[in-house]
């Protein structure tokens, strides 16, 4: 190295500075992962390189291998792999900024309480810049594949690294941490081998440490610590679930357990295997479009790509796992991903995969489907919509909100609600509403608590849209109780129809009256039996849309047809009885628009012209006086 050689000062990205010091400070506790994600770097470099010694055979002459090594005279601990190393840009790029979307969103949502900090941090990923939790200098020196020369990045974490140009004889790099005087413990062989284990026995690299001897000598003698083969392709019964686990966390970044996971192997007509894992949490950004979401993608062990998003339906985006073909090319592009009838057959299988997954978890341990259900729910109404053709099955996994429970957690299922229908029921009846609150005290359910007949109350902004794709279930129409006729099998009675039609005979020129009051605000006037002790409800039409589908195509920019609702009047009532007793027209007008008017605020919660209702309401309080 000559003394010419020019150091280059840089400062870190913004949302680096701010990483970084949120990481020191709430990973404390958690910060012997630093030597996972230094792991994990380094096998990835690995892969990259193993990748293109595909086409360029001389590459693949030397094995692959990750070494850490402990000097207890500097106190450094030393990461090194032979893979693919960095180019000076590349460091720069890759050290010094994070480029994933969402990061300032992201950021935000930090808090400052160490522990909720700490969950977070984990579902983005700390990577590269954990060394700082355990270094207060971190030195990197690599040379790229095809590079002549060499870079050694340098930084103490606050705020500003150094570059310079090495001679650096080989491929790969060297990360190269100045432990901090509490963090000593790292330079114990016994420690190091422990965290190995712990956390990287599944990495498919040899990752080496020196062999322990007697005698002091020059040349270090390394021997392999982990098991050095991909997890996914040793036998299921070999592989403990804290393996399972661990490999999770190193897939996923995820500080938390997985709920639940699968591990196939098939062969036959088409070959792969598949390890799928579904969370335990939804990611920060799970409604985030531009979010990466897939599959680990290798090629016969060969690692192709991360989030290879092919593999998966979108209303399954939550699912993280690896997917190792036999099938397809090495040389696999996402284009030509992108149209292979392989990656369709693939994703046909692994959304089977998940959606029977999913279908044990619930049978086999309802309280952890809850937990799922509570994480995913939203995006699994996705479903039937998506993916029409297994709708049945995306069925079974729904749950929802009722009025068999007294709150608004969704844990009834269809199947429970088949069982519980009353003898004569002729559909599975639900509520879309704003919210829980509104759906429970909706005068359209009424008569079905009068009748003891379960409701299922919607009220995610997805449930119109969901349930315009879900028509029956078991053979069973679903209903909405806002639209349309109701017909709950109480005028299959003779008698019974003949009285109600007889009394609707008799109330005609009362509704006409009404209908000329409110005009084209309603489509119609009608007597209903729906309701036992609100005066009026407003239905729509069987064909029109819901408020919460006409507001999501009213957000992204679409005409909506809005349908007039239909006023029902409910003959039993007070109020109606005596509006049917003689009134004066002005009396009579006013009325009738406030009972218009309250039946869309109990509906909706909102009114076209608010001002007007409550000089109504004024003007008829004052005549009572
Ligand atoms: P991630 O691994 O999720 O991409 P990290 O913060 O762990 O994020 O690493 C940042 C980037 O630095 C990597 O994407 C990679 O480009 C580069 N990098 C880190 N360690 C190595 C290494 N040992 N060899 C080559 N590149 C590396
Ligand atoms: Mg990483």
């Amino acid at each position: 190295m000559s003394a010419a050689n020019h150091v280059e000062k840089h400062s870190f990205q913004t949302e680096v500075k701010q990483l970084l010091h949120l990481m020191v400070h709430s990973l404390y506790s958690h910060r012997e992962i630093f030597l996972r994600e230094l792991i994990s770097n380094a096998a990835d470099a690995c892969d990259r390189l193993r990748l293109k010694s595909i086409e360029r055979h001389e590459l693949a002459a030397e094995p692959l291998v990750i070494r850490i090594h402990a000097d207890k005279d500097k106190g450094t601990l030393t990461v090194s792999d032979n893979g693919i190393g960095m180019t000076k840009e590349e460091a720069i790029r890759n050290l010094g900024t994070i480029a994933r979307s969402g990061t300032g969103e992201f950021l935000k949502q930090l808090t400052g309480d160490k522990q909720k900090d700490a969950q977070l941090i984990g579902q983005f990923g700390v990577g590269f810049y954990s060394a700082f939790i355990v270094a207060d200098k971190v030195v990197v020196e690599s040379r790229g594949l095809d590079a002549d020369q060499g870079v050694r990045w340098s930084s103490k974490g606050d705020g500003e690294f150094e570059v310079e140009v090495i001679d650096k004889p080989e491929r790969g790099t060297d990360v190269i941490l100045y432990l901090k005087e509490d963090a000593k413990e790292f330079l114990e062989d016994y420690r190091l081998r422990q965290i190995i284990h712990k956390y990287s026995e599944h990495i498919a690299f040899e990752i080496q440490m020196p062999k322990a001897t007697e005698e002091k000598t020059d040349k270090i003698e390394w021997e392999k610590v982990n098991k050095a083969q991909a997890l996914w392709t040793r036998p299921k019964n070999d592989i403990s679930d804290d393996e399972y686990i661990e490999f999770y966390k190193h897939i996923s970044h995820d500080f938390e357990p997985p709920l639940t996971w699968s591990h196939n192997k098939v062969e036959g007509k088409l070959e792969y295997t598949s390890l799928l894992y579904i969370p335990s949490r939804a990611p920060f950004d799970l409604w985030n479009r531009e979010r990466v979401r897939g599959l680990k993608l290798y090629v016969q062990r060969v690692f192709i790509m991360d989030d290879a998003e092919q593999f998966l339906p979108v209303y399954l985006r939550f699912v993280r796992g690896v997917i190792d073909s036999n099938d397809l090319p090495l040389n696999v592009s996402r284009e030509i991903l992108q149209d292979s009838a392989v990656t369709r057959s693939l994703k046909s299988a692994v959304t089977k995969r998940v959606l029977d997954m999913l279908e044990k978890l619930a049978k086999d341990d309802p309280e952890k489907y809850q937990k799922f259900w509570d994480q995913f729910g939203q995006v699994m109404k996705e479903g039937p919509a998506e993916d029409y053709a297994n709708r049945e099955q995306i069925a079974r996994l729904l749950r929802f909100a009722s009025t068999h429970g007294s709150d608004a957690t969704q844990n009834v299922s269809l199947a429970d609600y088949v069982a519980r229908m009353k003898d004569g029921q002729k559909a599975i009846y639900y509520l879309t509403a704003e919210s829980f609150a509104a759906a429970k005290n909706s005068p359209h359910l009424e008569i079905f608590r009068k009748k003891g007949i379960e409701v299922l109350l919607l009220t995610d902004r997805i449930d119109e849209w969901l349930v315009s794709y879900l028509d029956e279930f078991d053979g069973k129409p679903l209903k909405n109780v806002a639209k349309g006729e109701l017909d709950l099998g109480e005028l299959d009675d003779d008698a019974a129809r003949k009285e109600v039609e007889a009394a609707f005979e008799k109330a005609k020129p009362f509704l006409e009256r009404v209908k000329k009051v409110l005009g084209d605000r309603v489509a119609d006037v009608r007597l209903t039996h729906r309701l036992t002790d609100s005066p009026a409800c407003v239905v729509l039409n069987e064909h029109d849309l819901g408020p919460q589908m006409a507001q999501i195509l009213k957000a992204a920019g679409q005409e909506v047809p809005q349908g007039k609702p239909i006023l029902e009047l409910n003959p039993k009532h007070p109020l109606i009885e005596k509006m049917q007793s003689d009134m004066e027209e002005q009396l009579f007008s006013d009325w009738a628009l406030l009972i218009f008017e309250q039946a869309q605020l109990s509906e909706r919660g909102t009114l076209e012209d608010p001002a007007a209702f409550a000089q109504r309401l004024n003007r008829l309080l004052l005549s009572q006086q």
